[in-house]
Order: C-alpha cells, then structure tokens, then sequence
C-alpha cells in the first residue's frame, strides 16, 4: 500500500460508497439493480439461497499478519463457500463495514481490492451494503445469496446407508498455516528486526491468508451429472462437519485416517510444530473445502475427479461415528477431536 493517507471524513460515507461503488460493475442477468438505490432488485430463476457471515477484528482475523487485500478476498470466499455447500450457484454479495477512525480511504480501497478479485473469481456481484464507524475495530459483514434448482439443493440432511463419503482438496493446512503466522508474529515481537521467514510455508499460508470456495467442483458435479445425497463446507474442521451430516441425517459414518487428504507442507509442517497431521486434518477449520456424500451409483461417474477424496462410507446411525486409524484400530470422531472407542 502507498503511504498516502486520506482520512475518511475527507470524503464523507456517501463519497466513500460513490468511490467503492464505482469500482463494481454488474456482470449477472440475474442483478437487475445494484448498488445506489434504497435496495437491489435481483430477477433469480431456482431457488434463492442466503447466508451471512461476520468478521470481527480480533476475534476472526488479526490485522498484524492479515493484508487488508487478503481479508477482502476471504471476506467473499468463506460465504461463497456457503453458497456452494448447497449446491448453489452464487450471484450476488453485499458488504457491511464498521470503521474505526484507524482506518484510511487508502485502507478501504486495499480492502474492496480484495472483495472486486473474490467477485470475479466467483462471477458475483456487489448489490449493496451498508458503512458505519465502529469503536471496537473493524467489523465485516457479508451477505452472499445465490441460485440452485429445486431438485439440485444439497442439505445436510440427505445421507443415506451406504453412501459413499467424499471430500475435497486437502484438509489442515488453513489450521498449520495459522499457526506458523502466530509463531513468526511471536518472533516479530520478540525482535522486530526479524523477517518472516515464510517460504518455505507459501502453500499453507496461503490456505489460511486467501481460502478459495469450491464452486469448481459444484460446476463439474453439475456437468457430471450428480447431486451430492448430502453437503456442507468445511470450516469448523471435518470431525465437526461429519458430526453436522451425521445429527441432521440420522445416521453414522466410517472413515479412514490413511484415506485423508493431506498435503506434504502440511504434513511436514505439522510435525515440524508437534501438531499430529491427522488431527490438524480433523479438527483444524478453515479449509473450505466440502464434506459431501453421494450414491454408490454416482461415486462411478466421480471417481476419476483429481480434487475429490473418497474418505469412507455412510453407516446406521448405532454403529456411530467412526474413524479407522492406520494402525487399523477404531476410534470414535468427536467434536473436540477424537477419543477412544469403547466397543460395547
Ligand atoms: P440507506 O440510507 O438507504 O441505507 P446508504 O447510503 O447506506 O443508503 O447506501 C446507499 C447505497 O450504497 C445502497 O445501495 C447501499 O446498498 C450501498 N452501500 C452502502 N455501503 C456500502 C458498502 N460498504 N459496500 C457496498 N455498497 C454499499
Ligand atoms: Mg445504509
């Protein structure tokens, strides 16, 4: 960022909405009226899907080792992910900021930077928002509605026995990556004449600073054919998402720990920090990547998708939730992480 600061009450909140509205064109048939108005209309064919998401300083994020520009893209990303967890299609977002008076124009442009990268990557459009100032840092809201057909919509009540147990991508890294940022800011407080030394760590930093939605593959499931028995994104961690499907759906899953998807930075990683991989994998968070089941029938016409994992199978709910290890024993999955089965 240049070192220019203009103050935000230079420009007022309406010159501040005029600038970032600017920046953001319409692209979707489906956004009839964007940004200007007292509301937007949109023209959606489906069903409509609507999620929310906030963020608040601290709480969500740390500005010390999060750019501006990052927050932004993720900001979108994490509700674009939503969107896809039921097999949607999203079209439109709208954006909510609470500002503290730390914050410059300079600050905001860097911040919609971000959002206007995540809105082409995802094919969105800003429809609106509102600005505020904040006493407590930076507050961010965001919105994402999208469009599924009715037969298409993927809930997390939908797995059946014997369904086949799929994730995307590879799962930890957010989780690792958070934790090498928090060790180098420890560094960097200890002794500010220390560089990060982040490299080595690009891929798993990069999960954590810029997480992208899945909306390729919802896109391929679509081409292909198959809609997912059951679907939910992966943001808390896979055991809590497991345990999500398994609640809503009324049964158990079986799971295997050599069947995880973990990459080698990761992995290494992991081991480097004294963090077990598998757990890091089960109850990390912050992948976005999705946790879906589909029928035997459909995992024919998936099983060559280079981006989807099959981690086990869908099991009657007695039997529980269950993951088994590479030693080949079973353990019970657990919100927390994961304890010991005690077979009756
Ligand atoms: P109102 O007083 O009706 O809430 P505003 O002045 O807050 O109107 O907003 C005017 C227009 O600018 C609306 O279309 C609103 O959605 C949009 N808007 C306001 N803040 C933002 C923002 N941070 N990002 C995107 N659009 C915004
Ligand atoms: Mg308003």
């Amino acid at each position: 960022m240049e070192n220019k600061r203009t103050e935000i009450s230079d420009l007022g909140e309406f010159g501040l909405i005029d600038r970032i509205s600017e920046n953001f064109a319409s692209v979707n048939k489906e956004t009839e009226l964007g940004i200007g108005d007292d509301a937007a209309v949109l023209h959606n064919e489906g069903r409509t899907i609507v999620t929310t998401d906030m963020l608040l300083e601290g709480v969500h994020f740390d500005l010390s080792f999060t750019p501006l520009l990052h927050l932004g893209y993720k900001a979108v990303a994490v509700n674009v992910s939503d969107i896809a967890a039921m097999n949607a299609t999203p079209k439109h977002i709208t954006v909510n900021l609470g500002l503290s008076n730390r914050f410059s124009v300079e600050a905001v442009d860097e911040f919609y930077k971000g959002v206007k990268a995540a809105c082409e990557s995802y094919k969105v459009d800003l429809i609106g928002g509102d600005t505020t100032s904040s006493m407590s840092g930076l507050v961010i809201s965001v919105t994402a509605i999208g469009t599924v057909d009715q037969h298409k919509i993927a809930k997390r009540s939908g797995a059946k026995e014997k369904d086949v147990v799929c994730v995307t991508g590879d799962l930890g890294g957010a989780f690792i990556g958070l934790q090498v940022l928090e060790r180098e800011k420890q560094v960097f407080i200890a002794n500010p004449d220390m560089q990060p030394q982040l490299e080595k760590y690009d891929y798993i930093v990069q999960r954590q600073l810029k997480p992208e939605a899945r909306t390729g593959v919802i896109h391929e499931l679509s081409e292909l054919n198959v809609v997912p028995s059951s679907m939910i994104d992966i943001s808390d961690g896979l055991a809590s998402e497991l345990l999500h499907i398994s609640r809503q759906s009324g049964i158990g899953m079986k799971i295997y720990e050599d069947k995880l998807p973990i990459d080698k930075q990761t992995y290494d990683t992991a081991v480097e920090l004294g963090i077990d991989p598998t757990t890091a994998a089960l109850n990390g968070g912050e992948d976005y990547e999705l946790l879906f089941t589909v029928s035997m029938d459909d995992m024919e016409k998936i099983k060559k998708h280079p981006d989807i994992h099959f981690i086990g199978y869908v099991q009657s709910l007695d039997k529980g939730n269950i993951m088994v290890t590479k030693g080949g024993s079973e353990i019970e999955v657990t919100a927390q992480g994961w304890s010991h089965f005690n077979k009756k």
